[in-house]
């Protein structure tokens, strides 16, 4: 635990912190998107925020990919599991509530088999283990998660397994930095520089956002998850703030290059294809900003296999999670926040996953707000 420890330094902290005060204009706000639900649990656990100057400000994003689900695809998850069939899927999405605040948990409660795996492989071997039971895998996340499901899909593929199929709900970060950037919503703030995520960025690589850097004139630098990762991050992003460039920097280079995992690329390319257009919570349809599984694996493509309804969706009344996913309001800005809505009770995805941002402040920001 050394290596991990060595990220975490008290004293090390304090000196990125004097820098960082050093280093900002007096009279002017720095508005920095953590992109990454990541990146705001290790503001809010290790008291990052606490150490930054009052100008500076972090703006929490899009990066959950439980949260950014919208209530139609978990309606359709629901309605899967209801269709005599094993719905498999991570353990987060068993709590969001989708219309009429059911959920897949509830589904389960009702007798769907429903269950939740810890990676396409669980799914797999549930597949094997049930061959006269269709088994389904509702597959969500961004890039990060999207090279086990093409590897599961090739695997599936290759065994000849005609009872495992998946639903493709893997999204692409540039797509949506790009959609925040590109139609700024009334109350949005503006943002000044972006915290890139670590985890995508490994996969990915740095060179997919050099055109979002340049198109909207916003530096991006790539931060690693521990707490001075995210202060060296925000001090290169101050620093190219105050000097007016734009440009990709990558903080976490001791595991992010500039191509990425070219071996894993090639592996998503060849299962999956771009999604024409997609509805992600909080930012909208957005083109190109998702993947779908490309015809040569069409026998197992859960959207081909089984008739799924496409019934219009109910937001939760009173929920503020598309704007918190904006950066347009905080979680404390919700009036269900911390009363009606808490972790045992959610009525929102940002309050259910570990990487949501209410999840955040209900953890580790609610109680200090409320004693200061
Ligand atoms: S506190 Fe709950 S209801 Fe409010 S935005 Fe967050 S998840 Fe939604």
């Amino acid at each position: 635990m050394k290596y991990i420890d060595d990220f975490r330094r008290n004293d090390l902290a304090q000196k990125l912190a004097r820098g960082i005060a050093a280093a900002v204009q007096p009279g002017r706000d720095y508005q920095l998107m953590e992109f990454c639900g990541g990146h705001t649990h290790a503001i809010f656990r290790y008291g990052v925020q606490d150490l930054m100057p009052s100008n500076v400000h972090y703006v929490h994003g899009p990066g959950c990919p439980v949260c950014v689900l919208p209530i139609g695809r978990v309606d359709l998850a629901i309605a899967l599991a209801r269709q005599n069939l094993i719905l498999c899927t991570y353990g987060d999405l068993l709590r969001v509530p989708g219309s009429g605040r059911t959920s897949l948990l509830k589904a389960k409660a009702e007798g769907a088999d429903v269950r939740m795996v810890y990676s396409t492989q669980d799914a797999l071997h549930i597949a094997r283990a049930n061959p006269q039971r269709q088994v389904v895998f509702f597959a969500i996340g961004f890039e990060t998660t999207t090279p086990p499901s093409a590897v599961a899909l090739k695997q599936a593929k290759a065994e000849g397994l005609s009872n495992f199929s998946l639903v493709c709900n893997h999204v692409l970060t540039p797509a949506a930095i790009h959609g925040i950037l590109h139609t700024p919503l009334p109350g949005q703030l503006a943002i000044d520089g972006l915290l890139g995520p670590s985890h995508v960025s490994t996969v990915i690589g740095t060179q997919p956002y050099v055109p979002l850097a340049q198109t909207y004139a916003k530096p991006i630098v790539i931060s690693g998850f521990e707490p001075l990762d995210v202060m060296q991050a925000s001090l290169m992003l101050i620093r190219q703030i105050n000097q007016g460039r734009h440009e990709v920097e990558n903080e976490y280079t001791r595991a992010v290059s500039a191509e990425g995992n070219r071996k894993a690329l090639a592996l998503v390319a060849e299962v999956f294809e771009l999604r024409p257009s997609f509805e992600w919570r909080g930012l909208g349809r957005l083109p190109d900003s998702a993947l779908q599984i490309r015809p040569e694996y069409a026998e197992f493509d859960a959207e081909r296999r089984f008739d799924l309804p496409q019934q219009p969706a109910e937001e939760v009344k009173g929920c503020d999670c598309p704007s918190i996913l904006r950066g347009i309001k905080r979680p404390s800005d919700c009036k269900l926040f911390g009363s009606v809505c808490t972790p045992d009770n959610p009525m929102g995805s940002c309050m259910v996953s570990s990487e949501g941002a209410c999840a955040a402040y209900w953890t580790y920001g609610r109680f200090r707000q409320e004693a200061a």
